[in-house]
């Protein structure tokens, strides 16, 4: 891994560099939430922040788009081609588009999910955990791979990893901003990194998660959930790992059409519903049970199919807390944690 050290003084002008690559979309604070949006002046973004509402992600499958447009009786295919660096991503949310790469990725791969991919630069930044966050429980909280660049706060800059081929040639383009860091340099990422990983809150113990799952098929506590949970399906839609879409064929005019794709959610209850009107989840419990065994499933060249980013936790109206559902099914014991105290506006 290379190291460099961008000076804060040269902050906006290594941001303007990034313009030359693609347009640029940083992390803006929008009321009380964040959202990745669309930046021209480096002050606009809020780097500090905790988590956005709707992740990375929807760069690379957009909640709702045309995909094919039929013209002229031919089905033409649509993609965006923009380049863009998307800055400002945290460690959970890349760890989380490594896990979407493995589907969209694998055979048959997605053609519009991987140009996304090729014409985008993901540059990263350290955060600190708030209440919310389990990703190191995960193995989420660092990213080794899946950016270009990634930068970590020090008091005077930013020291910065670079993680590909597309990001050496941006510290190239930029050598004459950037500088080798120092010792003292070292030591302030090695004293953050430290402060870090002693500020999180909520742990959740993943060992042998997915074995105890397997005997809490038929546990009282689904039950319980089953009453709490409003069905909304906020929880996927904020999800940076939850990958269910649908695909619709529209008429636009009496000879054309769009073929459209959507995020889907698992809590609806269309979502296992066949021909023939068979509902493999027909009741809510079904639906609960089935997000979290699918949360919880371990690959051991994935991990689980949860980073950790704790956004299903603070966009769900039940006030429903992952890490303590997880503990009472897999331990068959209540998870003593307060009530989380939700921000005010
Ligand atoms: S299940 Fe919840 S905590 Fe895990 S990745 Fe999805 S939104 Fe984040
Ligand atoms: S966000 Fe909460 S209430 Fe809505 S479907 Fe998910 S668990 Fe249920």
């Amino acid at each position: 891994m290379r190291y460099s050290k961008l000076p804060k003084e040269n902050f906006e002008a290594f941001f303007k560099s990034l313009e030359k690559w693609g347009a640029v979309y940083g992390p803006v604070k929008r009321g009380r939430i964040y959202s990745f949006e669309k930046i021209k002046d480096p002050n606009e973004m809020s780097l500090n922040y905790t988590r956005t509402m709707i992740p990375p992600k929807k760069f690379f499958v957009k909640p709702r788009e045309r995909i094919l447009r039929l013209k002229d009786g031919e089905w033409v295919e649509e993609c965006d081609e923009e380049k863009k660096v998307i800055f400002g991503v945290h460690s959970c949310d890349i760890n989380a588009l490594l896990i979407l790469d493995k589907v969209y990725l694998s055979y048959p791969e997605d053609p519009l999910y991987k140009r996304r991919r090729e014409n985008s630069l993901i540059i990263g930044i350290s955060c600190m955990p708030d209440e919310l966050c389990f990703c190191k429980s995960l193995g989420t909280d660092f990213a080794m791979h899946g950016f270009d660049l990634f930068l970590h706060e020090l008091p005077d800059g930013w020291l910065v990893r670079t993680g590909s081929v597309k990001g050496h040639e941006i510290i190239w383009r930029s050598r004459e901003l950037l500088q080798e860091p120092n010792e003292a340099d070292l030591e302030n990422f090695r004293k953050f990194e430290d402060r870090r990983i002693k500020s999180f809150k909520k742990e959740l113990d993943a060992q042998g998660i997915a074995d105890l799952f397997d005997l809490a098929y038929n546990s009282d506590v689904w039950k319980k959930y089953e009453e709490l949970c409003l069905g909304c399906g906020n929880c996927n839609m904020v999800c940076p790992t939850c990958r269910c879409y649908e695909v619709c064929d529209l008429w636009t005019s009496p000879y054309e059409a769009e073929r459209v794709r959507r995020y889907d959610s698992c809590f609806m209850e269309t979502h296992g519903l066949v021909a023939g009107g068979h509902n493999f989840r027909a009741t809510r419990l079904d639906r609960f049970r089935n997000r979290y065994y699918c949360k919880s499933y371990f690959d051991p060249q994935a991990g689980f199919n949860c980073v950790g980013c704790g956004r299903c936790d603070e966009f769900c109206p039940a006030g429903i807390e992952h890490v303590k559902v997880l503990y009472e099914i897999a331990r068959g014991r209540s998870y003593n944690v307060p009530i989380l105290q939700r921000k005010s506006a």
